[in-house]
């Protein structure tokens, strides 16, 4: 079984990769739905994640890694004890990414780690803002890779799994058409 197998896996296991029909939070219809956070929240798949990872980004020899939160703490702090390097993260303030919580670690080279990429935007934000205090942007990684190779980052992304779900609206979804009952994820009966 390959890395990427053992993690559709552990997505399917933990109910963090569902299929069926499903209403996203966008109003579209898709066949899958995926909320890493349910991956993540067992210690063991989280570790797998961020080891199979950090095999990825090693090469790079980042003296940090650097995630946005929230999507990017669990996933990212993985990586940097994997790796052995210190773990920084930024957060939004007042829709502003910052540094919040950290002196800036000065002209050192980073990765971006997230748990899942679609456009690249979070991660983008947090890169450029460390690079502007001279620290040396070296690759990206993600647990999931939904950009199809669309996302706008400097340099390779490296994921665990790089896959795009179709999404349709409600009028045209074929789905729907076959009469399949629509399911809300997140939401309790
Ligand atoms: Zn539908």
């Amino acid at each position: 079984m390959t890395e990427t197998e053992r993690l559709q896996e552990m997505l399917s296991e933990s109910g963090a990769h569902l299929q069926g029909h499903f209403c996203l939070t966008s109003g579209l219809h898709s066949a899958n739905y995926l909320q890493c956070a349910l991956l993540l929240r067992f210690p063991a798949f989280a570790a797998f994640a961020g080891e199979a990872l950090a095999r990825r980004l090693e090469p790079f020899r980042p003296d940090i890694v650097l995630s946005p939160a929230i999507g990017g703490l669990i996933i990212g702090h993985e990586v940097a004890r994997a790796l052995d390097v210190p773990f920084l993260f930024c957060e939004r303030q007042e829709g502003v990414m910052t540094l919040r919580r950290f002196p800036h670690p000065g002209p050192v080279s980073f990765v971006v780690v997230e748990d899942v990429i679609t456009t690249g935007g979070s991660s983008l934000e947090v890169g450029s803002l460390i690079e502007q205090g001279g620290a040396r942007w070296v690759g990206t990684g993600c647990i999931v890779d939904r950009s199809g190779g669309s996302h706008r980052l400097p340099g390779a992304l490296h994921s665990l799994w790089g896959v795009r779900f179709e999404t349709w609206s409600p009028g045209e979804c074929p789905l729907c058409a076959q009469g399949l009952p629509l399911v809300k994820p997140g939401s309790r009966v």
